[in-house]
């Protein structure tokens, strides 16, 4: 699926150069950046979340991987990572970044959500900011373990591919990666 990289187009005789007018329009060439950041809906719903409460919490993080490690005590045991840890814990670090803000005070955010034709489908949330907090304590509570295993898979990619020998190939497959940045690029937000 994904052509990027020089090498493949130099083999099929084509110019690197003209590699982006090959594709069709929705499908987008993947980056360095995509490859390292998980931009799945756990990731991007936590992320939009965060982007809404911006404008009246202007210390939130603007990733959700570092409002996780507040929450946990670190983001290599898989223990921890399933809030089985009793020293740390999601209460607090959310307690501590809502105070002395009024929870009645209207906002709004975007979500994708699994529709009822079984489509994943951008929505925008509105509500009060202690909707909002309570919305982020229920998804930060099993973002943790996803993001474990998903660290644990680059990981492991990281290494095959370090220790790949000249007559092997490595084929990595992820259709739910690519599914969200191609609807974020049709989908009008
Ligand atoms: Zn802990």
């Amino acid at each position: 699926m994904n052509f990027h990289g020089n090498w493949n187009m130099e083999f099929l005789g084509i110019p690197s150069s003209s590699k982006s007018c090959l594709h069709p329009r929705q499908v987008m060439l993947m980056s360095l950046h995509d490859q390292e950041v998980c931009m799945c809906k756990y990731y991007e719903n936590v992320n939009m979340i965060l982007d809404g409460l911006k404008n009246i919490l202007p210390e939130v993080p603007k990733y959700s991987e570092d409002l996780l490690i507040q929450t946990v005590c670190t983001l290599n045991q898989a223990k921890r990572m399933d809030r089985e840890c009793q020293a740390c814990g999601i209460a607090k670090p959310l307690d501590e970044l809502f105070e002395g803000i009024d929870e009645n005070t209207a906002t709004s955010y975007f979500q994708w959500e699994t529709c009822e034709d079984g489509r994943v489908r951008k929505q925008k949330i509105e509500g009060t900011i202690a909707d909002a907090k309570e919305d982020l304590r229920e998804q930060l509570q099993p973002f943790g373990r996803y993001v474990y295993n998903i660290k644990r898979q680059y990981a492991e990619l990281k290494y095959l591919k370090e220790s790949l020998q000249l007559s092997e190939v490595i084929i990595h497959e992820d259709f739910a990666e690519i599914l969200l940045p191609i609807q974020e690029q049709i989908q009008p937000s």
